[in-house]
């Protein structure tokens, strides 16, 4: 049983995210979506109300979980029993970073493998911080973000 870990701020979580998982849950037999909760950081969502949305958006999906953690991700993915971490790929800016950050992860941890997707391209543009900066200037994120998000976000977040 292969289980991955997809680790992120999801704040929130988008189109472009969901495609990486529904993908990633064709390829591994269980995957957790993990959101990163730093206590220092509040984050524009509290991290209970998005692991709510997340898990309104992925209800479709079996074999994928939703959790929190604290701490190193590598520390994460041993407490889970596994050495996989899920990773998307949007643009060479993306590949610079996530080298970078793939590499200390191996660096920490020998055996984590970090195994990345490429997005779809209508989903090239798409990242949270896009729809933070749209819905501050009330454009339309319909089109961005799963459904339950969208509902949330216009009723509650008038930034
Ligand atoms: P972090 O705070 O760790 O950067 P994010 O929540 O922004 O986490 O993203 C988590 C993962 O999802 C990252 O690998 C990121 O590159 C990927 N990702 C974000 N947006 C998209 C998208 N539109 N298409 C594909 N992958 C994406």
């Amino acid at each position: 049983m292969t289980t991955a870990i997809y680790p992120g701020s999801f704040d929130p979580i988008t189109n472009g995210h969901l495609d990486i998982l529904k993908s990633g849950s064709e390829i591994f037999d269980k995957v957790i979506i993990a959101v990163s909760h730093n206590i220092e950081k509040k984050g524009f969502i509290p991290v209970e109300k998005r692991v709510e949305l997340i898990k309104e958006s992925v209800k479709d999906l079996k074999n994928v979980e939703v959790d929190t953690f604290e701490g190193l991700t590598v520390d994460y993915a041993k407490r889970c029993g596994t050495h996989i971490l899920l990773r998307g790929l949007r643009t060479a800016s993306d590949f610079e970073y996530e080298l970078q950050l793939s590499q200390t992860n191996n660096y920490l941890s020998k055996d984590i493998k970090t195994v990345f997707l490429m997005t779809k391209p209508e989903y090239n543009f798409i990242s949270s911080s896009m729809v933070k900066e749209i819905l501050k200037n009330k454009g339309n994120i319909k089109q961005f973000v799963p459904k339950p998000v969208y509902q949330y976000l216009i009723t509650n977040c008038d930034i």
